[in-house]
């Protein structure tokens, strides 16, 4: 029987986007739904008073794959800001990602070596062996005052649970360097794609039929029936009705001011690492592209446990949830109408760059005869 699309993808984020373009340029009929009110997913921006807000939380892209910088820079030109964070712990200001600025702040150090010493000794007074954990991890890169003052307190709000709970991976994504290299990544390539994220997506989707405030479950059946295949961004667990479980996701809340300066705080991302502070950081976003209006817009971001109806923004990667994933993808790989991808359903700690990496692979796979 004749369907009506070849392929239906449900979620219109990085990975949806990528897969529906590069379908679409194969000649195949393609239907992308979304359940909110917008195409993006998680890179949407907001235009606010000239300033593009990255509604769901800080994105800047970097990669060191040429073949993925090439690829996004096919929609849009990339600026050349370069993410360096700054760390506040009760009033105290420390350079991000850990190097040379922040160990002479806190240490007064002045050369690498006397760095590595003090590293060293904080290392060796703890007696950690093999890391087990976040916790563990941290102490064994940055010493224990580090830990204290610029690890603890955010981690502990960012996950919810307890450092020592934690996979020492997620302390991993941050590079620990003995020069004064501020640069929070160590990819070859990094910016912001100018007029924000949108451009990126609205030409991926540019002449693909798109709806939005559609919720795939509420017409599963009928999305079923109207495609021979399914592409599946959305959580893995909820597609499986939760049968085995649900897996856990971290949420944010974020509080959105429009202030009447035109400098707020004088970076795009300041941690408030402390514990007594409930928001991880604050984010003004005009400096992601240089801005130069009158006002500025900021977000505080609130972490939270995920609960049905919130946002599932951050996997939760421990060893239950791991395993809990895979009885749900063993059940995934038996279908052979229905591909998964991005990072909910592969329920994992995806970047940008991942994303789109694992989208072409997908295609490449899905395509690889025609
Ligand atoms: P998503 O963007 O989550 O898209 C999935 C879409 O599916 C959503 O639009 C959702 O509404 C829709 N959907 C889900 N279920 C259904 C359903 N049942 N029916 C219909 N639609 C459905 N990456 C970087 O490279 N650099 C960064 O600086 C960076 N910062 C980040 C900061 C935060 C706070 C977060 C949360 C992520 C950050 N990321 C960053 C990661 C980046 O957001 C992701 O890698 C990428 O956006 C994931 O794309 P996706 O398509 O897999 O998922
Ligand atoms: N982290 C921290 N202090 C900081 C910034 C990050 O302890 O000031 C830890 C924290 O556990 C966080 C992890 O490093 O979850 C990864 O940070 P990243 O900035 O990559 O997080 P994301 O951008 O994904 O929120």
């Amino acid at each position: 029987m004749m369907k009506k699309y070849d392929y239906i993808i449900v979620g219109s984020g990085l990975f949806g986007a990528t897969f529906a373009y590069e379908a679409t340029k194969r000649g195949k009929k393609c239907l992308v739904i979304d359940r909110r009110n917008h195409i993006g997913g998680n890179v949407y921006c907001e235009n606010v008073e000239g300033i593009n807000v990255h509604t769901y939380g800080a994105h800047i892209f970097h990669t060191s794959d040429k073949e993925i910088w090439d690829y996004v820079n096919q929609f849009a030109e990339f600026n050349r800001y370069t993410n360096s964070p700054i760390a506040n712990f009760h009033g105290e200001i420390y350079n991000l990602p850990f190097n040379m600025n922040t160990f002479n702040r806190l240490w007064g150090v002045l050369t690498p070596q006397e760095a590595q010493d003090k590293i060293n000794e904080q290392r060796l007074e703890s007696n950690i062996k093999e890391p087990k954990n976040l916790e563990e991890q941290a102490i064994s890169l940055v010493g224990t005052d580090i830990y204290e003052k610029l690890i603890k307190g955010y981690t502990e709000k960012q996950w919810g649970r307890k450092a020592s709970e934690l996979p020492a991976f997620i302390i991993k994504r941050l590079p620990v360097r003995f020069n004064y290299d501020n640069n929070y990544f160590n990819d070859k390539y990094q910016g912001i794609p100018e007029g924000g994220y949108n451009v990126i997506i609205d030409k991926m989707l540019e002449g693909i039929e798109v709806r939005l405030e559609t919720d795939f479950f509420e017409n599963r059946s009928e999305w079923e029936e109207s495609t021979l295949k399914i592409v599946f961004t959305g959580m893995i667990d909820e597609y499986y009705n939760y049968q085995f479980g649900k897996l856990e996701y971290r949420s944010l809340k974020f509080e959105n001011e429009l202030l009447n300066l035109d400098n707020y705080q004088g970076n795009a991302v300041v941690n408030y690492t402390d514990s007594d502070t409930p928001y991880t950081r604050i984010i003004e976003h005009k400096h992601f592209e240089f801005g130069t209006q009158d006002k500025t817009l900021i977000t505080k971001e609130y972490p939270s446990e995920w609960k049905p109806g919130d946002e599932p923004y951050y996997p939760v990667n421990n060893k239950q949830n791991n395993e809990l994933f895979q009885n749900y993808k063993k059940l995934a790989e038996q279908e052979d109408r229905v591909l998964f991808g991005g990072r909910l359903a592969d329920y994992k700690y995806y970047d940008m760059h991942n994303v789109i990496s694992q989208a072409l692979q997908l295609v490449e796979k899905e395509f690889s005869n025609i």
